[in-house]
């Protein structure tokens, strides 16, 4: 097995992974960050963001594209795609485990590994999926062109690409399980001014039916019990998402739910490890507070490693010992 050392590593190239490589490698330590798709994470899932400030309205893709630029012109190494499969410390050392045959090991790492899309496990959502069901509006909206979708769920991501969806579908309708919006009133005063999209309010999916794709869903309304089939040919599913901190074998530091706990410096409870973005456990989950977390994270990380090298010698680390 290969040992890669690098004092700073980054799992995750998310904008807060993009974030902590840039700090990292700002501050003159050698910062690489791993990933196993390429830089961009849920940004490039969103077309466009308008409430980073600085940039007024910005497409995903772009954001990614500069975030990554500024962050390799401060030195961050960026190895893609790379799949961790662990992280571990183990002495001194913070290990990345991938599923190829090289080791990253550095004294401090910084998790920043998101999300997944949550699933509403229902029949007919696993058959369908790729064939009428999505999680990702900006990658499968376009073939639903003068199509029925279905929107479920009722928090900022279903609101908001329900509304985008509209671009290409005939009619959206969007399905919420109560009565209020969970999102933003900003972005449900937004999406009511759009005359493509219908409500499907205070009621449940219970099923997708089709025939090789999507043709009908079945909802069932909370308050009577009433059970309707309609005719849909799209059904995106934003019920939220669980965060993917499994790569962290140690049995400590997460909520119920799974997000990662920190302290303000963003530490979780093994020292040198660090977690930022939405992988960590937070009431708001936004770019701007993901590239916040990561500032932090990556400073703190700095810190703790200048005080590592400072009580051990940088050649002790170079030399690649573990205590
Ligand atoms: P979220 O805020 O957790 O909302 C999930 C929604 O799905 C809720 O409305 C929830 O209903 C519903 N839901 C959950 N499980 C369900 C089930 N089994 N059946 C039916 N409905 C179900 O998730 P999100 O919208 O993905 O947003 C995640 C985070 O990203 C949030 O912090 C959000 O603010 C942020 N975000 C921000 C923006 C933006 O600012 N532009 C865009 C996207 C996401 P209940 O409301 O009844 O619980």
């Amino acid at each position: 097995m290969k040992v890669e050392r690098s004092d700073i590593l980054v799992i995750g190239a998310g904008p807060a992974g993009m974030c902590a490589g840039m700090y990292g490698a700002r501050a003159m330590l050698r910062t690489v960050v791993l990933d196993k798709l390429a830089p961009g994470g849920e940004l490039l899932n969103t077309d466009t963001i308008e409430d980073y400030p600085g940039f007024g309205l910005i497409k995903g893709s772009e954001l990614s594209d500069k975030m990554e630029a500024q962050a390799r012109e401060f030195g961050a190494e960026f190895v893609l795609p790379v799949e961790v499969t662990e992280v571990f410390k183990e002495g001194d050392d913070c290990v990345a485990r991938t599923a190829g045959d090289v080791e990253y090991r550095a004294p401090a790492l910084v998790l920043t590994t998101g999300g997944t899309p949550r699933k509403l496990k229902i029949p007919g959502e696993e058959e369908y999926a790729s064939k009428g069901v999505s999680y990702c509006a900006l990658c499968d909206g376009a073939f639903f062109r003068d199509q029925v979708v279905y929107v479920i769920g009722g928090g900022d991501a279903a609101v908001e690409e329900a509304d985008f969806l509209t671009r290409y579908a005939s009619v959206v309708r969007l399905v919420h399980r109560r009565d209020e919006f969970r999102a933003q009133p900003v972005i449900v005063e937004r999406a009511k001014k759009n005359p493509k999209l219908e409500y499907r309010m205070s009621m449940v999916t219970e099923e997708i039916r089709g025939n090789g794709v999507v043709q009908s869903i079945v909802l069932k309304d909370v308050k009577t019990g009433k059970i309707t089939e309609e005719k849909a040919e799209g059904v995106f599913i934003f019920v939220g998402f669980t965060p993917n901190s499994d790569l962290l074998k140690a049995d400590c530091c997460r909520d119920d739910l799974g997000f990662l706990m920190t302290d303000e410096n963003m530490m979780t409870d093994i020292p040198g490890i660090y977690a930022a973005g939405d992988v960590r456990h937070q009431p708001v989950r936004q770019i701007t507070n993901a590239v916040g977390d990561a500032t932090t994270a990556a400073v703190s990380a700095q810190k703790f490693v200048e005080e590592l090298y400072e009580k051990k010698g940088r050649d002790y680390w170079k030399a690649g010992a573990t205590a």
